[in-house]
């Protein structure tokens, strides 16, 4: 696939067609919902062996964090898709709410 920045719409999109070709199409709700919590489970992994005290067996395979966020939004798409939500909008949303509710939350550098 071709290396070029995308917008979320366009990600959704790849993500339709992708999974258009196939007879089973998305997953359900809950089946999308066991396989994000299993790329969560495969990030925590990499984030552990990178980053903590719990290094990999010899021999297991070696993924990237950044593999494994683009497995988990790969699933946050589907799950987009399949439900109908508008990722864009939602993203939109939860933006102003961290702008508006949680202005103050945090410290503002100078
Ligand atoms: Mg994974």
């Amino acid at each position: 696939m071709e290396n070029k920045d995308m917008t979320l719409n366009e990600m959704s999109q790849i993500v339709d067609k992708y999974i258009g070709q196939f007879e089973e199409g998305y997953f359900s709700p809950l089946a999308l919902l066991a396989s994000l919590s299993e790329e969560v489970g495969e990030l925590a992994k990499e984030i552990n062996h990178f980053y903590g005290e719990k290094p990999k067996r010899k021999g297991e395979d070696e993924n990237t964090v950044g593999m494994e966020l683009a497995d988990c939004l790969f699933i946050l798409l589907c799950f987009a898709n399949a439900l109908d939500i508008d990722l864009n909008q939602a993203f939109i949303k939860m933006m102003d709410k961290f702008n508006i509710r949680d202005k103050d939350r945090w410290t503002k550098k100078e």
